[in-house]
């Protein structure tokens, strides 16, 4: 027997040009995973990749019947509104052959009814945690040579029942390294599931259905490790937990053997964590094993703001935390919402203030993300549904599982869409720039590559600072049509300082 999995087309579209937020990073190792449990049942298993795929469903429909599966399994990740691709993709499918067509992954867990809708050639979707489910599935359809309910699958007409997390994660097979990820010189590997953590925006906890954090096995971990950087050069680790630290003692000494695991395989790493638990002492010795970078999710420099998202933490903490990174050395990366929905002008303000006074709006690349990040509201996530409660979603009919939404002040949605264009032609404008030289580096000099005329790093950072302030205080006094063209005389000058 023979599975197909398949990555769905999702091109970059130019609304979401530096969004990633469609899936939480973990999710990079889904289908590795997937390959990984069909070949221990006993299956062939084959991987396509559609992801930078625009269009041509009938290509893409010939080359998944090329390979005469019995089985074909969408890993289907939220595509920016080219959902009809892989409907079109399915229809295919299902008029050229009677194989099942199942999809699985946080979106069609999250989005589940309304996608067996949208979908209807899709026969099946397997929930949340999927390993052992589709182990168990594919055992069942061996032999019934169908698909029949089982815990952790929704067929149409069946009432879904619910599969318990895996407790023991030392259980899943090691993941095949497929898609992307061979091309990155860094390992993605996990070394627990789930968080602790209840942040309203954060899919993590719709996915697992709960808040908790389930911890690998050390001696499965260093032996996944050693099998998969035995399979291609590697440069670096990086822990795709979403809190890789949990907290207390026991929960530090277990980061600092991963480290030193690290270490051990001559190789720096990379994790993300919550800034409540880092201290210096253990970012000391995971920067003496070779931690190069740490990422961390700090949303806002508002303590309102903070609590509204139910982030669990304020913003002395995270002063302190970012303080503890520099200090250590490792390279800090951030996670930053500044136009959450409920937000009020002061608070924008205030975050502004926050960033400043950390040094974090110094280069124009991190001013660019910090000054412009909304928060993405995605079908089948607690926001969706409680902006459709408070009657504030935005819908569009061309992107059935993505809304916009109406901001409580008014003033916050205007320097929002202002900076998302503005930040739109500034990524644009600096991939142009890199293509046409081949590179991103050099910047320091204030010369990119070869470009045309002199870029300077500094110029673009402070138009960008420029332009949020003025936004912020014109919100509330201008006219429209004054608000349209300072924001247009902005854009203007970004253009050219990158042309
Ligand atoms: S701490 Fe991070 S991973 Fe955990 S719930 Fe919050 S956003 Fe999600």
């Amino acid at each position: 027997m023979k599975i197909a999995i398949i990555e769905n087309p999702r091109p970059r579209t130019l609304e979401h040009y530096n969004d990633v937020a469609n899936a939480p990073l973990s999710a990079s190792l889904n289908s590795g995973y997937a390959l990984a449990v069909a070949r221990q049942a006993g299956w062939d298993a084959v991987y396509l990749d559609f992801t930078p795929h625009a269009g041509d469903a009938a290509g893409i429909a010939g080359r998944i019947l090329a390979e005469a599966a019995d089985l074909i399994l969408f890993h289907w990740v939220y595509a920016w509104g080219h959902e009809t691709v892989v409907c079109d993709l399915l229809e295919l499918l299902c008029r050229e052959s009677v194989v099942p067509l199942g999809a699985f992954g946080i979106f069609p867990t999250l989005a589940r009814q309304r996608l067996l809708r949208y979908a209807p050639h899709l026969d099946f979707i397997l929930i949340g945690e999927f390993e052992e489910t589709l182990a168990d599935l594919l055992r069942d359809f061996s032999v019934a040579g169908a698909i029949r309910p089982l815990p952790g699958v929704i067929l149409r007409d069946h009432a879904v029942a619910a599969r318990p997390l895996i407790d023991d994660l030392a259980r899943l097979p090691l993941p095949d390294d497929v898609g992307s990820n061979q091309g990155y010189p860094s390992l993605n590997i996990a070394a627990s599931r789930g968080c602790f953590g209840q942040c309203s925006f954060c899919f993590i906890r719709s996915y697992y259905g709960c808040s908790r954090r389930r911890l690998r096995p050390l001696a499965s971990l260093e032996q996944e490790m050693e099998t998969r950087l035995a399979r291609r050069a590697i440069r670096s680790i990086y822990f795709v937990d979403p809190t890789f630290i949990g907290h207390g003692g026991t929960e530090r000494k277990r980061a600092v053997e991963i480290g030193s695991m690290a270490q051990r395989f001559g190789l720096p790493f990379g994790f993300e964590t919550r800034v409540d638990t880092l201290d210096e002492g253990i970012m000391e010795i995971l920067a003496a094993h070779g931690a190069e970078s740490v990422f961390l999710g700090i949303e806002s420099g508002c303590d309102s703001v903070l609590q509204r998202i139910g982030k669990r933490i304020n913003t002395e903490q995270i002063r302190r935390a970012v303080r503890i990174v520099r200090r250590s050395g490792v390279r800090l990366n951030l996670g930053f919402i500044m136009f959450e929905p409920d937000t009020c002008l002061a608070e924008l303000e205030e975050n502004y203030a926050f960033l400043e006074d950390l040094e974090l709006l110094d280069h124009h690349e991190l001013t660019a993300n910090l000054l412009y990040h909304n928060q993405i509201v995605l079908y089948g996530s607690m926001a969706w549904r409680r902006f459709k409660r408070e009657k504030r979603l935005l819908l569009d009919g061309r992107l059935p599982f993505e809304a916009r939404y109406r901001f409580r002040d008014e003033r916050v949605g205007l320097v929002c869409a202002a900076m998302g264009r503005l930040s739109a032609a500034y990524f644009g404008g600096m991939d142009a720039l890199r293509g046409m030289t081949g590179t991103a580096g050099q910047e320091g000099s204030g010369v990119i590559g070869n470009a045309p005329q002199e870029f300077s790093p500094d110029d673009v950072n402070a138009l960008l600072k420029d332009a949020f302030q003025s936004f912020c205080a014109a919100a509330g006094n201008l006219s429209s049509n004054s608000f349209t063209t300072m924001e247009e005389r902005y854009r203007h000058s970004l253009q050219k300082m990158l042309l």
